[in-house]
């Protein structure tokens, strides 16, 4: 190939510049525009292993990686079984002592008063719900860029959950759609730190103080994320935790409430334990029952499992924020790909996930799903993320049911109105456009695999044009 936009030393030159030899990085890209394409790179000088002149693997070429990526979750037989062994062999199974150290060491290493596990991050919100006593007939606010299992347990007490769109920049809530949601039925709000990025709640406290609401945090994706050096899920009312597999605490099921009031804690403690009196467990006949309840209680094998993950988290945090900093400065110049925004006042994120949106604009015209197709082809796994959670079945079968019909006056619950009351463009954007996630377990790599996602995005880029015949 004659024609090159710059000299082979200048090549040269600049990726040294990268530390990464010929691999192109976001260095190469002046003005937005990228100064190499397939057809301006000299063919002599193509790097040996990743270089955006190779084909894109969707179409047959090279993957710009093709090692494993770190899995999840860890499990390291020296240091984590011991515990563990010991539970199974005392035969003490249920809720126990094992159970309290790690409610203990979980409220320690939040900076808050009281921890209570239960078996998941659902019913954590279900009970944390119930215990505040929002139910038939009040309105939660929630945002609608969450899991189901956000949305189910306003479902599951009763309430009816009322969606504030969200801020695309950060990908959570946005205060400033929330006061136009509340009507003399609100009785709480959700805010969701989603993604495990912190939600502004430097803004959203106060208005649930205005307004007299209920703050649950679902800090479901969250441990560790902090604002104001303070843990999010500390911050409200209660906060909510997860410890199914995929998340930054795993123990394959469990969750836990946190809260510094301690007559709700109490009445979660019942609660999970079918309402008899707070601080009875297992094996205690005849002490009576308090309250309506149910039965959430974790295992004494479940705890060991998460003292074991607890040890571990505090580092893995730490090198997935150098991480999702170090990869985000490596691509925010890339055309059409914009990584999330932090507020001001975190001071660390949990990055559950890496996000960043894509701009198909910017790519040809690109569809988002042949990008991570593409992407995905290049030894980088990512996903489209979330769907539309304030327009899908459930909400209308919820509302069919006997319980809703005699709760809610029936305008409430016409389902096609239902949708254009909460009605959340921004959203709608991220779900079905934008949005493009990378797993947590991707940020526990090393820079070069950090490296290795900017290259791989890049060739994309490059290419964009002779994917637009992929489906
Ligand atoms: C995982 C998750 C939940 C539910 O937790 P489970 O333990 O899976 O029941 C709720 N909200 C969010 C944001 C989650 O990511």
């Amino acid at each position: 190939m004659s024609h090159t936009n710059f000299s082979r030393r200048e090549f040269l030159r600049r990726n040294s510049l990268t530390g990464l030899g010929a691999v192109l990085s976001p260095s190469l890209l002046a003005n937005g525009k990228s100064l190499l394409t397939p057809e301006t790179i000299p063919q002599s000088i193509k790097a040996p292993s990743i270089s955006i002149a190779e084909a894109p693997a969707l179409l047959g070429g090279k993957p710009v990686r093709a090692k494993a990526w770190p899995t999840w979750p860890l499990w390291k037989p020296e240091t984590d079984e011991k515990q563990l062994l010991e539970v199974i062999r005392s035969g003490i199974w249920s809720r126990a002592n094992v159970v309290n150290e790690f409610e203990a060491k979980w409220a320690a290493a939040l900076g808050v008063k009281r921890a209570l596990t239960v078996v998941n991050g659902t019913n954590a919100i279900m009970a944390a719900l119930a215990q505040f006593d929002i139910r038939g007939g009040d309105e939660v606010l929630v945002p609608p860029y969450t899991f189901i299992g956000t949305v189910a347990p306003i479902l599951m007490v009763g309430a009816m959950p009322v969606f504030v769109d969200v801020d695309p920049e950060t990908f959570q809530i946005d205060p400033a759609k929330i006061e136009a949601k509340i009507t003399p039925r609100t009785r709480a709000i959700i805010p969701v730190h989603i993604l495990g990025l912190p939600a502004n709640m430097t803004q959203i406290l106060p208005i649930a103080k205005k307004h007299n609401l209920v703050v649950i945090e679902d800090a479901c994706q969250a441990h560790f994320a902090e604002i104001n050096h303070r843990k999010v899920g500390t911050l409200g009312n209660a906060g909510c935790f997860s410890f199914q597999n995929s998340k930054n605490l795993a123990i394959g099921e469990g969750g836990a409430i946190v809260s510094n009031d301690d007559v709700f804690m109490d009445r979660c403690f019942s609660y999970q334990n079918y309402g008899n009196p707070y601080g009875l467990v297992s094996g205690v006949i005849g002490a009576g029952t308090l309250i309506q309840g149910t039965k959430l209680r974790l295992t004494e094998y479940q705890a060991a499992i998460g003292l074991a993950q607890l040890q571990r988290l505090d580092a893995q945090t730490t090198l997935r924020n150098e991480n999702a900093a170090y990869l985000k400065s490596k691509i925010k110049d890339i055309p059409g790909i914009v990584p999330y925004k932090l507020y001001d006042d975190v001071t660390r994120a949990a990055f559950h996930l890496f996000p960043f949106r894509f701009k198909k604009e910017n790519f040809k015209g690109l569809s988002r799903d042949v990008f991570v197709k593409a992407l995905t082809a290049e030894g980088i796994p990512c996903s489209k993320g979330y769907a539309t959670l304030n327009t899908m079945p459930y909400l209308n079968d919820t509302f069919q049911t006997k319980n809703y019909q005699k709760m809610y006056p029936k305008s409430m619950l016409d389902f096609n109105s239902y949708i254009e009351r909460n009605r959340c463009p921004q959203n709608d954007r991220l779900c079905n456009e934008e949005a493009v996630w990378l797993t947590q377990n991707m940020l526990l790599g090393t820079r070069t695999d950090m490296d290795e996602i900017a290259s791989a995005i890049e060739k994309v880029y490059a290419h964009a044009d002779k994917l637009l015949t992929q489906k």
